[in-house]
């Protein structure tokens, strides 16, 4: 899934969320009768004016959360507004510190701490990371402009005015991200290059046909098509600036895409706001990869008889491989790889509804459908869903058809997505994993814990739901749990991967190894997580760590209530936080565990 983006430019992607939230916790229309009431109060008084600030400052960021105030407001990235969005960090830096951490109330202790750790973040970005000088790829004017065109709230005139708008400061804007990039890597290069190739094409077939189609006036249409014209001018301009570059980074060599170790652990330490160091969950990592094969072996003997003919081979590794390509070859048609999703998606609901595990919006529907051209590149599936503000907007289950593949790649890609996996798949991306807790983030009663979202609590969430459905009896038969060890053993090994890509100094070719031989993966699979490993870091080790800390806590909880546990219970509680660190809901669920929930 995507995740979020602040400033929008800096981080690569974004989280999301709906609804029109009741944030305060203070009521303004009543004195306080307490000095902690008071400081209660104006905690939420400046929560208002951080976010007035945020909105201010990252209008984009605001329009994917779906607040429209500034939709007319365009940022240039240039040094000047990273100047100002640092100055901004510094002013709330100060405001939070002036406020004494224990007159607050519990959940505004959490807000604290989440407003403390992004301003940290950010700075940090600015100052120390500087994706802005070596990564091309967080310069893209399209998300914005395809943000305005999905906004359920916005009158289609309002969505072609500000697109107008930003369409006229494409120049400006380009030339800023040009002036930015002192010290780019190619392997960024490339991946900004394949999400421009297409940009104008589709700009001009999704926007200038529709515009006839609009109110505005002819004076009005006019301005928007020479707007566009200059818009897609100088993003070919850019392109071109890309490809010379990459010419050149291939020739003379650039930037390495590996971080510096001493870089590596202050990225994790930031952006997973985990309670362990990267070391520790390598380490744990590297355990549960064994303790998997164990129990992928012990499936794989018992599932043999069955789907092969012969003895039984004398080697773990190539037991387990046999039966699992056996079972990989259930899978749909490329062409049916939507439908396929698709059709999945009610059974996940009933199961969920019969089993009372967890609070399901019905009012919230799910639409699938093909990813749109400018976010294709990485990830083959992605929620994508309305920001907090915008409770009418719709959340989408973003597939990437495989048209661009040839046969022989796309079956292997299907054999990775088969009829066992799909449905992991689903339960991670859609039910009860990420637009199950996406739904229930919005509806948190701090906009703070929606907006700040942490990136390992939703993908933590989204790999405990694998397991936790399995556990439930979802689906029975040993054959989905081996292809679930399978599937979990992806999410082990993306820590090994990612820590060793960036601290050991692994290579390419080591890389794919590890992920094919230990990690049963398809060729086309294990190419895709390695060109990933090296356009990201650190994300992809939020995964193992956020589902190890729920789980613990989970079983923590389970212990200390006893027969008084229920699991339905625990997960209205759990996601009623909001997209928090887990560590911080950990310390609200053991101090109050019998919080009420918001249903
Ligand atoms: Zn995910």
């Amino acid at each position: 899934m995507k995740q979020r983006l602040v400033p929008f430019y800096l981080f690569a992607c974004l989280l999301a969320g709906t609804s029109n939230c009741t944030h305060t916790a203070g009521d303004k229309t009543s004195p306080p009768s307490s000095s902690a009431q008071m400081d209660s109060a104006s905690f939420s008084a400046f929560e208002q004016r951080f976010l007035s600030a945020l909105w201010q400052i990252d209008p984009e960021w605001a329009l994917s959360a779906g607040y429209y105030a500034h939709i007319d407001q365009v940022t240039i990235p240039d040094e000047a507004h990273r100047r100002r969005y640092r100055d901004f960090c510094q002013a709330m830096e100060k405001e939070l510190k002036a406020f004494a951490l224990t007159e607050l109330k519990a959940s505004q202790q959490t807000d604290w701490w989440l407003i403390h750790d992004f301003l940290a973040e950010t700075q940090w970005r600015l100052e120390t990371f500087q994706s802005h000088v070596w990564n091309p790829s967080v310069f893209n004017l399209s998300p914005s402009i395809a943000r305005l065109f999905e906004a359920q709230s916005l009158q289609n005139e309002q969505r072609f005015r500000a697109a107008s708008r930003r369409f006229a400061t494409a120049a400006a804007y380009y030339e800023a991200a040009r002036s930015s990039l002192k010290d780019p890597t190619l392997e960024h290069t490339q991946l900004a290059l394949l999400q421009h190739a297409s940009m104008p094409a589709y700009w001009q077939k999704s926007y200038a046909t529709t515009l006839e189609s609009s109110q505005l006036t002819r004076a009005e249409k006019q301005e928007f098509q020479a707007n566009l014209k200059a818009a897609i001018a100088a993003v070919e301009t850019h392109i071109d600036w890309l490809k010379k570059l990459e010419s050149r980074l291939q020739a003379q060599g650039a930037r390495s895409f590996r971080l510096q170790p001493a870089i590596y652990r202050q990225k994790f330490m930031h952006e997973l706001g985990a309670a362990s160091a990267p070391e520790e969950i390598y380490a744990k990592a590297l355990a549960a990869k064994e303790t998997t094969l164990q129990k992928m072996d012990a499936l794989a003997t018992e599932l043999y008889p069955r789907y092969r003919k012969g003895p039984l081979p004398a080697e773990r590794l190539k037991r387990i491989q046999e039966v699992v390509g056996e079972l990989s070859r259930k899978h749909p048609e490329p062409q049916a790889l939507r439908q396929a999703i698709e059709a999945q998606i009610p059974a996940l609901e009933r199961f969920v509804r019969a089993k009372d595990l967890v609070y399901l919006d019905p009012n919230k529907p799910l639409v699938v459908r093909d990813t749109p051209l400018y976010a294709r590149g990485v990830a083959g599936a992605s929620i994508d869903a309305p920001g907090p503000y915008d409770s009418g907007g719709e959340t989408y289950y973003n597939v990437t058809p495989l048209d661009a593949y040839s046969r022989e790649k796309a079956l292997s890609y299907l054999r990775e997505y088969n009829d066992y996996t799909l449905q992991i798949l689903n339960i991670h991306e859609a039910i009860p994993g990420h637009y199950t807790q996406l739904l229930y983030a919005n509806r948190s009663p701090s906009l703070i814990k929606s907006l700040l979202g942490n990136g390992t609590m939703i993908e933590g969430w989204a790999v405990y739901a694998e397991r936790m459905m399995l556990e439930e009896g979802y689906g029975q038969s040993p054959e989905l749990w081996l292809m679930y060890y399978k599937w979990h053993m992806r999410v082990i090994l993306n820590t090994v991967l990612d820590y060793e890509v960036h601290n050991k100094n692994l290579d390419r070719e080591a890389g794919i190894a590890l992920l094919r031989d230990q990690g049963f993966q398809e060729q086309a699979e294990a190419e895709e997580k390695w060109k990933r490993a090296t356009l990201s870091q650190v994300q992809l080790a939020s995964y193992f760590t956020g589902y190890s800390e729920i789980y613990s806590l989970r079983e923590e909880i389970k212990s200390k209530a006893g027969s008084q546990f229920k699991l339905r219970e625990f997960h209205d509680q759990f996601l009623a936080h909001g997209s928090a660190p887990v560590k911080y809901i950990r310390e609200l669920l053991l101090k109050n565990p019998s919080a009420p929930t918001t249903h």
